[in-house]
């Protein structure tokens, strides 16, 4: 039987990387955290790419792509994102980078970039994705596709976890600020807008454990 292709979008803190690794695991197929994707190329460019105003200069960063080499590596199990051979893996979960990416998210160019990167990996089929166009714009024709949702108080409670998790210092207000102002962002922008795709799934898991939406969406795949 040939392998699925699943999109799994929604807003920011959903869950959508951590309950789409486990899926993958279960369902023996390729996950990717295409968030990673765009936070990676976000700390490049905090990293390599700032005008005399410390501000982003985007023209340098397009200039850099080919500069650019991302890679998920298999390390014990666990996918991890390196830039030119250096695990990035914690260093884009900063705050720094997270009050950024939406910026860097928005823009044709980068979008582009990260396009083709995303259909190669799903070529032989069996892969899972998560993201916030996976489902409208880099794989329209996928298997399943789901759209996670929570209320903004869960959401902030547990990326707030997760940083202190990776040891990141967090103050909930941020954290919260952040949430509300990426969403915004990435609803309003032009291309590739974080939106439900018509066919897709919708899950509200305000109160629903990881394991509970875990057994949500394989419900609907195993069926
Ligand atoms: O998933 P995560 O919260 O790590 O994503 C970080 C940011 O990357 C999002 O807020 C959004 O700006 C951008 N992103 C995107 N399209 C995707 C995945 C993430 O624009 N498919």
């Amino acid at each position: 039987m040939k392998k699925p292709v699943i999109a799994i979008d929604g807003f920011s803190s959903t869950g959508k990387s951590s309950i789409s690794k486990i899926i993958a695991h279960k369902l023996g197929i390729v996950h990717l955290d295409t968030g990673a994707l765009y936070r990676g190329i976000t700390w490049f460019a905090l990293q390599n790419c700032k005008d005399e105003n410390l501000d982003i200069d985007l023209q340098k960063l397009y200039s850099s792509f080919p500069l650019i080499h991302l890679e998920f590596k298999n390390v014990n199990e666990e996918l991890v994102l390196y830039l030119n051979d250096k695990d990035i893996s914690v260093d884009i979960r900063t705050n720094e980078v997270s009050n950024s990416v939406s910026f860097i998210a928005k823009q044709k160019e980068v979008r582009d970039f990260l396009l083709q990167f995303q259909q190669n990996i799903a070529e032989k089929g069996g892969v899972i994705m998560d993201g916030r166009d996976i489902g409208t714009v880099v794989f329209p024709n996928a298997d399943f596709k789901f759209f996670l949702t929570a209320s903004i108080e869960e959401r902030t409670k547990r990326r707030y976890q997760e940083l202190l998790g990776l040891g990141i210092e967090a103050d909930v207000n941020q954290v919260r600020e952040n949430l509300i102002e990426r969403d915004r962002i990435d609803s309003e922008r032009k291309i590739a807008p974080l939106k439900q795709a018509e066919d897709a799934i919708l899950i509200d898991n305000s109160s629903l454990s990881k394991k509970e939406t875990i057994e949500r969406i394989l419900s609907y795949i195993n069926n």
